[in-house]
């Protein structure tokens, strides 16, 4: 966490979280409508977003989503490549370049991933807050209704609330669902409830999730729950871009004054030095920072925090104090940015962002982390052979002198179509002998398994193991080498 900004100020306010009372309760915070140039980007961003959101499930590469999570499944798809478990390597490696990539981002961009991409703050701030301020309209109204009783206005606005609230989540719900085993399989489900209840149950139970969330939970998922949140601590330094106000420049605060609240008949008769017993308030008066302690940041902040306090972990980098106060600066014509986006030394010292080490060693290390995702994924083959001997088996000593071993191929074909291949011995002359149907097919997305004898004249072989290689071959192109160890007697050494 970034050092406080105001010097000399009284700490308490870290002792304690804005939206819990002493006594432990929630203190439910109702912010007000936030409105302003950032708001309005934000809005847009939200738009594309959440179109976005809701419309990937339904494209498709080759008849399958463009991405898939099946967890259950382990079957995980991403820009339409199959990943399984056997490219757990590939999904991990993926993994820690993503995380190294999220440190790197907040170290020099602090938590603007909160305020403009987070899901969390997306559907609270840009879809459910919006539809509450247009039922119950802005803090002041929302306030009254509260401490309303139960009349008709007020049991019109709860339920409407109440419904609207419970069918985006139930949409929600059912979109994470269609990330989780594809919209063709949500659709399949749709159309014939009554054979999917238990999906329904489940379907259910996350939009009740969602509707407490979105309802009562609120910034608690930020504050108390998020674990990136709480990793700010330890990524944040005073290089960080964050969400800041300019105490230079604001401070000290102190409440806007007309020259006459001051009994001040000096300021504008340019004598001031003449007027004793006007200098000490002719002083306060011009050395009063910007910040005319308004309180307009406070009031829209949905997380009930006072940046004026510093850098916070309850700061969810929102923007909304940023166009507060940037309203009041117009009003009473003054620069806009008292609290804009800024690191904490480039408001203390004028210094631009540095690259220091911290920032130099993640980069080296995602570079690195990056470079190795990409080869593997390029390297990536879309056919898995795994060729073994069966296992307890040595070999077999044919009537015509010949030896024989017995193999299990094991493939897993990763790709959206099915695979027609044929194997061929390379280095060496010999039969290969299927056992069963010897089907030379691999269905697509499935698992395969075929085994085969090999038939090899014992005057080949190099020790009681030699290496074999063989060729998997689909319409006459090599798309394998597979290799394998042949056992045989000892005596041919
Ligand atoms: S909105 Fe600006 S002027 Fe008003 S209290 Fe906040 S920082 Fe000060
Ligand atoms: S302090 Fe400002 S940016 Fe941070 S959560 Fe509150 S309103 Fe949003």
């Amino acid at each position: 966490m970034a050092e406080t900004v105001v010097k000399d100020k009284n700490e308490s306010f870290r002792d304690s979280v804005a939206t819990i009372s002493k006594e432990g309760r929630r203190n439910f915070i109702i912010p007000k409508k936030p409105r302003g140039r950032l708001y309005n980007l934000r809005t847009w961003f939200s738009i594309f977003y959440l179109i976005i959101f809701f419309t990937l499930p339904f494209i498709k590469v080759n008849d399958e989503p463009l991405f898939m999570f099946n967890v259950l499944e382990r079957k995980f798809i991403f820009f339409g490549m199959i990943f399984w478990p056997q490219d757990f390597f590939i999904f991990g490696i993926g993994m820690l370049a993503f995380i190294v990539f999220v440190i790197l981002f907040t170290v020099v961009f602090g938590r603007v991933f909160c305020g403009w991409a987070c899901p969390q703050t997306i559907f609270m701030e840009m879809v459910f807050r919006k539809i509450e301020y247009w039922i119950d309209g802005d803090s002041n109204k929302q306030r009254l209704l509260k401490g309303m009783p139960w009349n008709a206005e007020k049991i019109r606005k709860r339920v409407t609330k109440f419904v609207v609230f419970f069918l985006i989540s139930f949409i929600i719900a059912n979109f994470f669902l269609a990330y989780l085993i594809s919209m063709d399989k949500l659709i399949g489900y749709i159309e014939n409830p009554a054979a999917h209840v238990g999906t329904l149950i489940s379907l259910l139970v996350f939009s009740s999730i969602f509707f407490f969330v979105y309802w009562w939970f609120r910034e608690q998922a930020c504050i108390v729950v998020c674990p990136y949140g709480r990793l700010q601590g330890v990524l944040l330094d005073k290089n960080s871009i964050v969400v800041a106000y300019d105490h230079k420049r604001g401070e000290p605060r102190g409440k806007l004054k007309k020259a006459e609240d001051h009994d001040c008949k000096c300021v504008d008769c340019k004598e001031e030095g003449a007027c004793k017993s006007m200098n000490s308030k002719l002083e306060a008066l011009t050395k009063q920072g910007d910040c005319i302690d308004c309180f307009a940041c406070v009031r829209v902040c949905p997380t009930g925090i006072d940046i004026r306090n510093g850098t916070q972990l309850e700061c969810v980098n929102c923007t909304a104090c940023i166009d507060a106060c940037d309203a009041i600066m117009d009003s009473i014509e003054k620069p806009k940015g008292l609290i804009r986006y800024a690191s904490e030394n480039s408001i203390s010292n004028g210094v631009k962002l540095k690259i220091n080490a911290r920032i130099k060693a993640y980069s080296a290390v995602l570079l690195l982390l990056l470079s190795l995702l990409a080869f593997l994924i390029v390297s990536r083959t879309d056919l898995d052979a795994r060729l073994m001997r069966t296992a307890g088996m040595t070999y077999t000593t044919l009537p015509d002198g010949r030896i024989s071993n017995l193999y299990n191929l094991k493939l897993a074909n990763k790709t959206h179509q099915d695979i027609d291949f044929s194997l061929m011995l390379e280095g060496l002359k010999g039969d290969i002998s299927f056992v069963g149907s010897g089907s030379m097919t691999v269905r697509k997305e499935a698992y395969s398994n075929l085994q085969f004898l090999i038939i090899l004249d014992p005057k080949q072989l190099k020790g009681w193991k030699t290496e074999i290689r063989m060729g998997m071959y689909e319409k006459g192109k090599k798309i394998k080498t597979i290799t394998a160890k042949f056992i045989g007697p000892e005596v041919y050494n």
